[in-house]
């Protein structure tokens, strides 16, 4: 639901996007406090430095709070209620060695490195047996991440995520790549589009559920988001995404995943409203932003 008005009513301000304390001295991130983390488990440096040590460019190591295991292979049934183990395994991706707080921020090659490391762990991922890697980028306390330092997770799973595989079979079922028709029309139109790089397009996408999400996909039907040069152009272009944002409505909270199946893409959902129980409990998405407005405001930025 678009809903322009709502914007207006009382009370509808933003949030404070009150960033959270944000302790530089005490960041686990930063180079020279590599002991605080877990041992790392894949870094970008020069050759011949030391584990654990300062001088990386891009460093993964494992969360220190993962959601996933340890595990047991048992699973359990009690009447109707049936558990599994969680498998998997959670990484983080420190993007830079520099206490950098925003995607936005990073330079050109730290955002290469950055998709140089998500493609070295999603190899060692699949070897291990987790043939599916969810990667995403969560930005600003409200949206769930709880360092400033600039990061991004990588999940480990031996399935495809629920919405994955949702999206997997619409495409399907509609016959032929839903993707593919819906870029062509979008470049037909020429209203929604914000951005084209590299032969990727970045745009707001028809009925978007949030002011300003957006969309980043290769032209050209793609299902393998870890082969050849095009990640690292995804992510130049979410970096770009995101500094337009930020001209457009200052720091903004937002959470950004890479959808790996099918004809891959990012989304990214900025978090300038609070889900409610219209979207809890109906699955009604209201949008106080039509995305065209978002995309001549950000085509601007
Ligand atoms: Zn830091
Ligand atoms: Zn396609
Ligand atoms: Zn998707």
């Amino acid at each position: 639901m678009i809903a322009p008005a709502r914007a207006r009513r009382p009370g509808a301000s933003r949030p404070s996007s009150a960033e959270p304390e944000d302790d530089v001295s005490g960041c686990p991130f930063c180079a020279g406090r590599e002991s605080a983390t877990p041992p790392e488990t894949f870094a970008l440096g020069p050759p011949g430095r030391p584990a654990d040590a300062p001088g990386w460019w891009v460093r993964v190591v494992p969360n220190k709070f993962p959601a996933f295991g340890p595990w047991s292979d048992e699973g359990d049934k009690e009447g109707l209620f049936a558990r599994r183990a969680a498998r998997g395994r959670q990484e983080v991706v420190v993007h830079s060695p520099r206490h950098v707080r925003t995607f936005s921020d990073l330079t050109g090659r730290e955002v290469e490195q950055v998709a140089e490391a998500w493609k070295n762990r999603v190899a060692t991922a699949k070897e291990q047996g987790f043939p599916y890697v969810q990667a995403l980028v969560n930005e600003g306390r409200e949206a769930g991440a709880s360092l400033a330092h600039s990061h991004s997770q990588l999940f480990w799973l031996e399935e495809e995520p629920p919405l994955v595989a949702q999206e997997r079979a619409a495409q399907e079922a509609e016959g032929g790549c839903v993707l593919c028709r819906v870029l062509s029309e979008e470049i037909d139109q020429r209203i929604r589009i914000v951005d084209e790089r590299d032969g990727l397009l970045l745009l707001c996408p028809f009925a978007g559920r949030q002011p300003y999400e957006m969309v980043i996909a290769p032209r050209e039907c793609s299902q393998d988001p870890f082969a050849g040069p095009d990640l690292a152009a995804a992510l130049r272009l979410l970096a770009e995404g995101i500094r337009r944002l930020h001209v457009a409505e200052g720091p903004v909270p937002l959470n950004a995943w890479l959808h790996a199946a099918g004809h891959w893409h990012l989304e990214v959902v900025p978090r300038l409203s609070v889900l409610a129980g219209l979207e809890l409990g109906a699955g009604y998405f209201v949008n106080t932003l039509a995305p065209e407005s978002a995309a001549g405001v950000l085509r601007e930025a």
